[in-house]
């Protein structure tokens, strides 16, 4: 669903990444882990168009993501994105929050976009917090607002940048159950996360990123048990 090939980024002289690849395919859940300033949200943001790029490609259901051509409201619709930092509208209860994008942007009918979006309260597990204003919330239950307004523009692929970052401890567990819940469900999702408890429950595949390239990857088990490359086993060392 989502092919990366070679990709390369700079920013003026410096080349952030240097020639990424892989591919994820419907419903797997994928984890980007590396060291600070690897270049982990660069290529986060090159996925949805946020970024461009300088060589490579990025295809999302077949589609180049990276030509003049393609209507980047389609790419947002298809592809989901959640920061460390939540950005919900603070003057927006909950519900409104969701149900914006889909009623301005996509133009879609009030009433359905409501039921939908109640569901998607219940499906984060906030349900009867419809009302409430971002003010009024925590940090993993704004977190959880933020996951639900993405959800609402029914994207195929989600892409998460450590939104358990910023959290208090005690609330990061509940913003990673819903993401649990999410891939229970089949959605397809790219997960930048320092979580490796998670990251070895939840994916499907572990990418290890240092100073713009893959140095390391595999599913869960090779990749925590078995580490090959000095600088994963570093990393793993440090964080473990
Ligand atoms: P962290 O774990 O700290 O979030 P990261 O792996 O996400 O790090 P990136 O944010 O992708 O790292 O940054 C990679 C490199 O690109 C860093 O050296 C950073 O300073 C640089 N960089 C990122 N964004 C920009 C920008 N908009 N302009 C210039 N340089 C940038
Ligand atoms: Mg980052």
């Amino acid at each position: 669903i989502v092919s990366i090939k070679n990709v390369r980024k700079s920013y003026g002289d410096l080349e952030v990444l240097k020639g990424v690849s892989f591919d994820v395919q419907k419903g797997e859940v994928i984890c980007i882990i590396g060291p600070s300033g690897s270049g982990k949200s660069t290529l986060i943001r090159c996925i949805n168009a946020l970024a461009d790029i300088q060589g490579g490609s990025i295809q999302v259901e077949g589609q180049e993501v990276h030509d003049d051509a393609l209507d980047k409201l389609e790419l947002r619709k298809k592809v989901g994105m959640v920061f460390q930092q939540y950005n919900l509208f603070p003057h927006k209860t909950a519900l409104q929050n969701i149900m914006m994008a889909p009623v301005k942007v996509l133009k879609q009918p009030k009433a359905e976009v409501e039921k939908r979006a109640l569901a998607l309260l219940k499906k984060v597990r906030m349900q009867g917090k419809e009302n409430s204003y971002p003010g009024e919330l925590s940090g993993g239950q704004q977190q959880r607002v933020a996951i639900a307004r993405s959800l609402a523009m029914q994207p195929d692929v989600m892409l998460f940048d450590e939104v358990t970052a910023a959290l208090d401890p005690e609330t990061v567990n509940e913003v990673l159950v819903t993401i649990k819940d999410l891939a229970a469900d089949g959605m397809t999702c790219i997960l930048v996360t320092h979580e490796m408890g998670f990251a070895r429950e939840v994916a499907d595949h572990i990418y290890f990123t240092d100073n713009g390239v893959i140095v390391e990857h595999g599913p869960p088990a090779t990749f925590f048990d078995n580490a090959q490359d000095d600088r994963t086993k570093a990393f793993l060392g440090q964080i473990l």
